[in-house]
């Protein structure tokens, strides 16, 4: 599928999205039904999925939709991207998506949007291809939310800098070959000061250890220690002291394409329950005719509709490069609680069996958990809209 038709926009299609954009939407979820959907059980159970899973993606190119064809990508943009979230998303282990999701929308961009052609090279065209596998350390054991506050210091040294910290919960730490790292490398407090570099994991002072979770069990987070980590001169990420707003920068697609995720995860739950809801019977009716339980059904397809439609408009402005900050921290904020309640009321709905692993639901509400809380909590987006009205 190298080079992206260029179809027109056929009446029907929701905007932004066009009919090559359903092409794509049909051949990543052929690719979902058939090589993740039947793993997804085993892979949770096992508490990883292969690597393999990375080259063999980049063989059917989902690894580098948005970048150029001379770097091995398809030459299509964000809402290539926004179309793989949402499929992803339908693959029965949010922890797959995340590892996945991880690799290609928040670890790589960095490198594409701020390195060097010769960074892009060595980086970012070996994560297209699947090659390399990437992931993102931000978060440390003192700081999440509190980004400015973090301490993993890199001394400069001869050719290169020596890092010395830690990373927490970070997705990929353990199977990745780069973390793309926010250290300190000024002398400022605060959000001076951060720089970003490439540390290779094969580095000698690498260290990283996979952490027991509620959700998300077939992804790998990881504790990571950083001792004398050496890291060359070229390796540093955009420029010294801009790390802060590398950070910033990332944070709008990681939040938009959590939420693309979050949608299109609560509409499959929902589809699988109202399926149940029509064949499981109680007292001499399926419970779906229960005015109760109808009712559910209405207020989780507006949810989801509403989820949808504002993270849709968020999608929208940040296409057209439009300042969409506020619709963006909305649509996380949103869609994420709402999908963790739409999983619970699925759950419920499924009585007994619910709770029951085969059926995969329990696992969509523990997944649904992490949403609330990664890539920025709750707190903080309504922090940050809080302050966009001035107060
Ligand atoms: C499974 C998983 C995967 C992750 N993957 C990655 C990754 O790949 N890379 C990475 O860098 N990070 C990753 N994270 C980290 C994630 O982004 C952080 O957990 C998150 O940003 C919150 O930080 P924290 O855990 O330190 O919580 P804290 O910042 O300690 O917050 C604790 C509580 O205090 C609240 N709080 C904090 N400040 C305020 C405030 N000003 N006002 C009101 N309430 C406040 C928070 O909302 C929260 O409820 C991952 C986390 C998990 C659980």
């Amino acid at each position: 599928m190298k080079g992206l038709p260029d179809a027109p926009r056929p009446a029907g299609l929701l905007p932004p999205f066009t009919a090559e954009h359903e092409q794509l939407r049909a051949s990543l979820r052929r690719f979902v039904e058939a090589e993740l959907v039947p793993h997804a059980d085993a892979w949770e159970r096992e508490r990883w999925f292969p690597d393999e899973l990375f080259p063999r993606m980049g063989e059917l190119g989902f690894l580098g939709l948005r970048y150029p064809l001379e770097y091995g990508g398809q030459g299509g943009d964000h809402l290539h991207e926004a179309v793989l979230a949402e499929e992803l998303s339908r693959c029965r282990s949010a922890g797959v998506a995340a590892g996945l999701g991880a690799h290609i929308s928040i670890a790589t961009p960095p490198i594409w949007g701020f390195g060097t052609e010769d960074q892009r090279q060595r980086y970012v065209v070996p994560a297209i291809t699947g090659e390399r596998i990437a992931a993102l350390g931000i978060t440390e054991p003192g700081a999440g939310s509190d980004v400015a506050s973090l301490r993993t210091r890199a001394e400069r040294v001869e050719g290169g800098w020596v890092v010395n910290g830690e990373k927490a919960f970070i997705t990929n730490g353990v199977r990745a070959d780069h973390l793309v790292a926010a250290v300190r490398t000024g002398e400022q407090d605060g959000h001076g000061g951060i720089s970003f570099l490439i540390i290779d994991t094969d580095q000698p002072g690498y260290a990283a250890s996979k952490l027991d979770k509620l959700g998300w069990h077939a992804s790998d987070t990881a504790l990571i220690a950083l001792q004398d980590v050496f890291v060359p001169q070229e390796n540093l990420l955009g420029k010294a002291g801009d790390g802060f707003k590398l950070i910033m920068a990332n944070f709008q697609w990681e939040r938009l394409a959590m939420a693309l995720g979050a949608v299109a995860a609560m509409q499959d739950v929902f589809e699988r329950t109202l399926a149940y809801a029509m064949q499981r019977s109680a007292f001499g009716r399926p419970i779906g005719r229960f005015q109760a339980i109808r009712h559910r059904f209405a207020e989780m397809a507006t949810t989801i509709e509403a989820s949808r439609s504002l993270t849709y408009h968020a999608l929208r402005r940040f296409h057209a490069s439009e300042d969409a900050l506020r619709e963006v921290t909305m649509a996380k904020l949103l869609s994420q609680r709402a999908s963790f309640e739409v999983a619970d009321a699925c759950l419920q709905i499924h009585g007994g069996a619910g709770y029951m692993v085969e059926v995969g639901i329990e696992r969509a509400v523990r997944d649904a958990r992490l949403g609330p809380i990664g890539g920025g909590t709750d707190e903080i987006m309504k922090e940050i809209l809080g302050r966009s009205m001035g107060l």
